[in-house]
């Protein structure tokens, strides 16, 4: 079977199939007529959970002692509870399937327990919770794949992976990534290409077609997935698959060079990261720096936000790691499609359009001022640079700069260092900010072109929704012009730009970036290699003149 989806992460990938299911909370809730079967279907899944818990306590003697081991005891007591037994083998003999009758009891314990005085008894009823979810998990076959020891050679198929489950997989052993959901801007498809992981997304209903252990070969480069192949077609990859990993190694000639035109104009390249692991791909990739630090990753994928310290701890690794070179960090953008559970961020209508990004750290200052204190405290151990995300005014930015003011003082009366001449600079990523990038100029000390969000919001397209991303142009004359206006704008004011949306890693952009004027291209540190070659390969002074075709008389 062949299969067309969006191509989200070039590459060829060869591998078997993963399909790494949603776990849903709803519990199945059938008739059954076979009593017997059921019970057990049961028992079976009990023995399992057993098992199961054993392995849990084995590890967690090892390490964390034998103390605190001593709760999986207690996990395993309540498997063997007689009241909680027989309420199910009751439930289960009134017709009720297993995982609804085990729900059914589990809650009336925990009802029982939570409603006592004693603290301690309160508690067990999360641990009632806890184990009787295991075995309903195991009856409904909605075991989590452990991600961190998929096996060698595996294609993940998902219906959407988030950014951590892709953070989590042992890398190594992945060779692709398919998703029903998703458009070449997703935050999985930006991880897919630093990681050069092939990636295809936005195919239908893969999850249903796709079997585990299916042998799948899929095309990044135009978005095909093929499933269980016949012999010719895999034969066929196999030999593309040898031509990529050779010209990967040819690349390797520009590693130590600096970028320059072919008429001698310098274009600083650097690299996106958004873990602090990926600053040891933008290096070994030779990045001159990183360009984007997509922060509001250490935010995700966890119950409460990271401390001050947490956070000093993973920028001064960052800059420390980059050396002298150049670290633009980019200060929490959250919304749109990055959402924090724990922020309380009401629902949104719009969240593309709502509190989003600089918008939600003005709202909310004191999570603000922890990461800014958190990025002066580590300003002193490298070449730091703050950028703010989304400005759509310029008030944002004179309030923001009063904050960092405040920030200062704290330190300076704490007694606390920080280095007293970073630069601040914006994300030019609305169509607002474009147009007034002239009075943004006098405000900071450089521009980083959003193109994944300035094509969203100039042309109105949803970046994650793929039934609109036929629509993606960055050609588009509306987005030329206004990339134009910003670079001249700066120009003007003496101010440098850069590039970090995903335009700046697509070869057939580069030229035109630099047709543009733009001084710096910040791309995936997989792409760096491939985007100086285009760099070296390509005429400034010609590309102008295309540029002017293009974008006509502004
Ligand atoms: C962009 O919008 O182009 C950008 C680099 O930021 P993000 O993709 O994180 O929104
Ligand atoms: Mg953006």
């Amino acid at each position: 079977m062949t299969l067309k989806g969006i191509p989200a992460s070039e590459g060829i990938g060869l591998g078997r199939a993963i399909v790494i299911r949603e776990s849903d909370s709803e519990i199945s809730n059938t008739q059954v007529t076979d009593i017997n079967t059921e019970l057990d279907r049961f028992l079976a899944a009990v023995e399992r959970a057993k098992e199961e818990i054993k392995e849990i306590k084995e590890t967690a003697q090892r390490n964390l002692g034998e103390k605190n081991a001593m709760i999986f005891d207690a996990h395993l007591l309540i498997l063997e509870d007689p009241e909680l037994f027989n309420m199910v083998k009751e439930n289960i003999s009134k017709g009720m399937n297993a995982e609804s009758a085990l729900d059914e009891s589990a809650k009336f314990f925990e009802t029982i327990l939570s409603s006592l005085e004693d603290e301690y008894m309160r508690e067990r009823a999360n641990d009632i919770r806890d184990v009787t979810s295991r075995v309903i998990k195991i009856l409904s076959h909605k075991e989590e794949i452990d991600l961190k020891s998929i096996p060698s050679c595996s294609i993940a198929v998902a219906r959407e992976l988030t950014p951590s489950q892709t953070a989590q997989m042992d890398k190594q052993n992945v060779r692709g990534f398919v998703t029903e959901k998703g458009g070449k801007t997703s935050h999985t498809a930006i991880i897919a290409r630093t990681y050069e992981i092939p990636a295809v997304v936005g195919i239908g209903d893969i999850t249903s077609v796709v079997r585990d252990g299916d042998f799948l070969i899929i095309d990044g480069n135009d978005g095909t997935v093929y499933v269980n192949p016949d012999e010719s077609i895999i034969r066929e990859y196999e030999k593309r698959l040898e031509e990529e990993t050779r010209k990967k190694e040819e690349l390797r000639k520009f590693l130590q060079i600096e970028a320059r035109t072919q008429d001698g104009r310098r274009i600083k390249l650097v690299a996106n990261i958004a873990h602090v692991d990926e600053t040891d791909v933008a290096l070994k990739n030779g990045a001159e720096g990183v360009g984007l630090f997509r922060t509001e990753f250490l935010f995700m994928d966890r119950t409460e936000p990271p401390s001050e310290e947490e956070q000093f701890q993973a920028y001064k690794t960052v800059l420390e790691k980059m050396g002298e070179r150049p670290v633009i960090i980019r200060t929490l953008d959250i919304g749109g499609d990055k959402s924090i559970p724990y922020l309380n961020i009401p629902k949104e209508e719009n969240p593309f359009l709502g509190c989003r990004a600089i918008r939600l750290c003005l709202a909310q200052q004191d999570l603000f001022k922890v990461q800014l204190r958190a990025l002066l405290r580590a300003s002193v151990y490298g070449n730091l640079k703050i950028m703010f995300p989304m400005i759509s005014c310029i008030d944002e930015i004179i309030q923001t700069k009063e904050i960092m003011k405040e920030v200062k003082t704290e330190l300076d009366k704490e007694d606390v260092k920080y280095s007293e001449d970073f630069e601040i600079g914006i994300m030019v990523e609305t169509p607002a900010a474009a147009i007034i990038s002239d009075m943004l100029a006098e405000e900071v000390d450089f521009f980083s072109i959003g193109s994944n969000d300035l094509i969203q919001y100039t042309l109105v397209i949803d970046r994650t929704n793929d039934k609109v991303s036929y629509l993606y142009n960055p050609l588009h004359p509306a987005v030329l012009r206004l990339i134009k206006l910003t670079v001249d704008n700066a120009h003007k004011k003496g101010i440098e730009v850069g590039v970090c949306g995903e335009i700046a890693s697509d070869l057939n952009m580069v030229p035109i970036l630099i047709g543009l004027g733009v001084d710096e291209l910040s791309v995936s540190p997989s792409k760096v290699l491939n985007v100086k070659k285009k760099i070296f390969e390509t005429n400034s002074e010609k590309e102008k003149m295309t540029i002017q075709k293009l974008v006509g008389t502004m």
